[in-house]
């Protein structure tokens, strides 16, 4: 929802989950952080680099719901930071209803992964300000992303289009697809991965 609007980014490592189509492998195995840092120094980074331009923090990984981030939270909140978290919803820690909006991104069957569907059910219904986000790289993605889609039709969906390697020919592909579909409601969004497309690691 948010995409192409300036936020800063911050990638937590750690994740419960193996997805095949990975790309952030640092991301998704604690012992690979690049950096350890308390709570009090990434607000000092994220401060010294917005530069007081943006206000805007959006926490990914991994999955940030893997680790208790209400002081992170906290701290940004007194800074007049406004708080965003990317995450697959398999685990809903306390602290997320203190953030000011949730991209939920239940992972498609090429992932490798089963999706938790109570758990999904249970994010949906407790967070306020949310949207869907769904990596679509194989036929069968594209049907679990319907059947998101018709479990919650009223809530933002964005397809995005899978992309290891050149991300144009899966975005035609799903661009195709989408614009003649009726399933899909106007407000359906197909993305590129743009941090790909655009080169940050
Ligand atoms: S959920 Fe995200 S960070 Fe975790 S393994 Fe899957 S793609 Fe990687």
């Amino acid at each position: 929802m948010y995409c192409g609007c300036r936020t800063m980014f911050l990638r937590v490592a750690g994740c419960d989950y193996r997805c095949s189509w990975c790309d952030t492998k640092y991301a998704r195995d604690v012992k690979q952080a690049r950096q350890l840092l308390f709570e009090e120094e990434i607000v000092e980074q994220i401060k010294e680099r917005a530069k007081g331009i943006t206000h805007r923090v959006t926490i990914t990984g991994g999955n940030p719901c893997i680790h208790d981030l209400s002081r992170l939270i906290s701290l940004l909140k007194n800074e007049n930071y406004i708080v965003h978290i990317e995450t697959q919803g398999s685990i809903i820690p306390y602290w997320i209803y203190e953030v000011n909006h949730v991209c939920i991104s239940p992972k498609p069957p090429s992932s490798g992964n089963m999706t938790d569907y109570a758990s999904l059910r249970k994010i949906m219904n407790s967070v306020v300000s949310k949207e869907l986000k769904v990596v679509v790289g194989t036929e069968e993605d594209y049907l679990y992303a319907k059947k998101v889609h018709q479990m919650y039709k009223h809530q933002p969906l964005t397809l995005q289009a899978c992309t290891i390697g050149d991300p144009l020919p899966m975005l035609k592909w799903l661009i195709s697809k989408v614009s003649l579909d009726p399933e899909f409601s106007d407000d359906v969004k197909v993305m590129p991965q743009v941090h790909v497309l655009i080169g940050i690691k």
